[in-house]
């Protein structure tokens, strides 16, 4: 079986490689080259566009920004859909707006093309280890058959539902994921001011019932003030952006989305777009 990445940023080069150590013949296509000079000398094919790879393979995963970035890629002038095997199977992991996802699979099946949204929950670390989890929307059949690569790049494959399902989840956990990052800094950044010991702070935060689990992991970022990019922040505030654009469609109010992602996107007009999204607590600890 041959298999197609296309998108090697921070999460699609470290999948890739996993892919390649599973011994499998992958081809990868990034926007810039350079971030896959690992990959290719480790054995990987390089294809010099989206088009001329898609034409090469039986399974295709696309790992880019967001909505706008994945349209341009598959459906855009030069745009690979169209050069896509009858049946082979197309793998969105990128976090995209479930309507979106939706409204790409069918595009994708009058193309006689399978598709699955398959976003991942985990970040930097556990896609290098392959312990990421994949959320998965789509025919079952389908997913079965794309298992085994799934395996390499995660340690759980979670089908939710249809179609534009595997999207739904992902909002769903980055919304708390953003949400949870924010009360922490801003219970923290207040305590901090009313003159509590930033470590006891953090301890008694971070062991009490009502801190997520997530954060403890975030504790050393916020100590030593390191903000290199795991998940980068401008990615965390277009999720929150995808997910009350969701909202809207179905008629939801989200007063806490609305909120959080405008905190986030101040963080990203003062520089820290690029940051680790725990950057975040830099701007409310001003
Ligand atoms: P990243 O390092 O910023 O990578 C983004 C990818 O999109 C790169 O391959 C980039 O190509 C490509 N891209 C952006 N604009 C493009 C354009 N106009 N044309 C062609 N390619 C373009 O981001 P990442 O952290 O790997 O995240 C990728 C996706 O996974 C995002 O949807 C993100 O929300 C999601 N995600 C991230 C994490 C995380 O912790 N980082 C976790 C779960 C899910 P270049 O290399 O040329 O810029």
């Amino acid at each position: 079986m041959k298999i197609g990445f296309i998108g090697l940023g921070i999460m699609g080069s470290r999948m890739a490689a996993n892919l390649l150590k599973g011994g499998h013949n992958l081809t990868v296509y990034n926007r810039t080259k350079s971030k896959a000079n690992e990959l290719l000398k480790n054995g990987a094919k390089w294809a010099d566009n989206p088009v001329s790879l898609v034409k090469e393979v039986d399974v295709l995963i696309t790992m880019l920004e967001k909505p706008d970035v994945v349209n341009l890629v598959a459906l855009g002038e030069g745009g690979f859909l169209n050069a896509m095997k009858p049946n082979s199977i197309w793998i969105d992991v990128s976090t995209v707006n479930p309507s979106f996802s939706k409204k790409l699979s069918e595009t994708a099946t009058a193309k006689n093309v399978r598709f699955l949204d398959a976003p991942v929950s985990g970040s930097k670390v556990p896609a290098e280890k392959g312990e990421l989890i994949f959320l998965v929307g789509g025919n079952e059949n389908d997913l079965k058959e794309v298992q085994p690569l799934l395996d390499l790049m995660g340690s759980k494959t979670l089908h939710i539902g249809q179609h534009g399902m595997g999207s739904a989840m992902k909002i769903m956990i980055n919304q708390m994921l953003g949400q949870a990052m924010l009360a922490f800094s801003e219970s923290l950044s207040l305590g901090i001011a009313m003159g509590i010991d930033k470590t006891k702070a953090m301890d008694v935060l971070l062991n009490s019932a009502v801190s997520a689990p997530i954060l403890t992991a975030f504790r050393s970022r916020i100590e030593e003030e390191n903000y290199e990019p795991n998940f980068p922040l401008k990615h965390l505030q277009k999720d929150l952006q995808l997910f009350t654009d969701t909202a809207f469609e179905y008629q939801k109010a989200t007063p806490l989305t609305n909120t959080a992602k405008e905190v986030y996107a101040i963080a990203k007009q003062q520089e820290m777009a690029d940051l680790d999204f725990s950057a975040v607590f830099q701007l409310l600890n001003k």
